[in-house]
């Protein structure tokens, strides 16, 4: 096993010595919060339960601990880092990993997309590692975590799991249940594809530079059988993202709404009178479930139209 896998390098003493001697100055912007409680770092893989024919990719490469722990355990990793100077400092980190493809660029093209040169790396990885399965373990920049677990879903391959920090409101807004105020349209497009799951909250203190906001480690296994369920996942996507864009609103207002060009209000009445629900009923009441048969019963409508 390399010697950094092991040894207690990302402490902030280690990570405050080596930004001061390159000349770094770390930019919020990128979200460059590094955990510097190792014993997390470990949970954080440990959550992954990672396999020897495993394919990792990592977003953020930072100085290149997540994936120095990462690589002796599984067939390869693929971690992008934007960062040029980050990029660099990780390279000699990471040098002896025959194992590890780095990437220097975003990780997205845009915010619904996962950068090509991203998916292509990995893509090549699980092609040249038969029977392998593509994960993503990463300690995720703040800003761009949203888009990175919620496009992986449509990627190609898709992730058989998830593990990452994030921050905590985020992650609670990931395993909300409905009629709460966090539950949203990433809790219902998550929910209806994926088992999602908090495994620990962090606090800021295990950071450094140290964030103002709480985070957590979530673990989501996508189950290939809800795809199956929900039918047209782009279209439940959009549908139910503009039901959220008028959460407060009731539901039938929306939908007449959402659908007006195409679908009459008797035609919204007779789709919705099957789910029995009160005159009154908002989409943020509702389960995920009623949401998936609610979607697909308007796709078949507008598909008849
Ligand atoms: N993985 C490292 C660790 O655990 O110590 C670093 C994690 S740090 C929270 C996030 C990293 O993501 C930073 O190094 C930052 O520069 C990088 N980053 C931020 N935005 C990015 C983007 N759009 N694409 C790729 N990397 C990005």
């Amino acid at each position: 096993m390399h010697p950094t896998a092991t040894s207690p390098r990302q402490t902030q003493s280690f990570l405050i010595q080596r930004f001061a001697e390159a000349g770094i100055h770390l930019e919020t912007r990128h979200g460059q919060n590094f955990l510097i409680d190792l014993n997390l770092l470990d949970l954080l893989v440990r959550s992954a339960r990672l396999e020897p024919h495993d394919v990792v990719l990592e977003v953020g490469t930072g100085l290149g601990s997540l994936a120095s722990r990462i690589a002796p355990l599984v067939a390869a990793v693929v971690t992008v880092e934007i960062d040029r100077r980050l990029f660099a400092m990780a390279e000699e980190e990471l040098a002896s990993f025959a194992n590890v493809t780095m990437l220097h660029q975003d990780a997205l093209k845009n915010k619904n997309t996962i950068h090509p040169a991203v998916q292509g790396a990995v893509r090549e990885q699980v092609a040249a590692h038969p029977g392998s399965q593509f994960k993503l373990v990463a300690n995720l920049p703040y800003n761009i975590a949203t888009p990175i677990l919620s496009n992986l879903l449509t990627a190609d391959p898709l992730p058989v799991s998830l593990t990452a920090t994030i921050q905590k409101e985020l992650a609670d807004r990931i395993v909300a249940r409905p009629g709460t105020k966090d539950y949203s349209a990433l809790s219902i497009w998550m929910q209806a594809l994926c088992a999602v799951e908090i495994v620990r909250e962090l606090g800021p203190q295990v950071f450094w530079p140290r964030p103002k906001v709480n985070s957590a480690i979530i673990h989501v296994v996508p189950n290939p059988a809800k795809w199956a369920l929900v039918g047209d996942v782009k279209f439940f996507h959009d549908f139910v993202r503009g039901l959220f864009l008028h959460r407060r609103k009731f539901l039938r207002g929306v939908l007449v709404g959402q659908s007006r060009e195409q679908l009459d209000k008797a035609t919204i009445d007779d789709i919705l009178a099957p789910f029995e629900l009160s005159t009154d009923a908002r989409a943020e009441q509702l389960e995920v479930k009623i949401l998936i048969a609610l979607a697909e019963a308007v796709r078949h409508r507008l598909n008849c139209s």
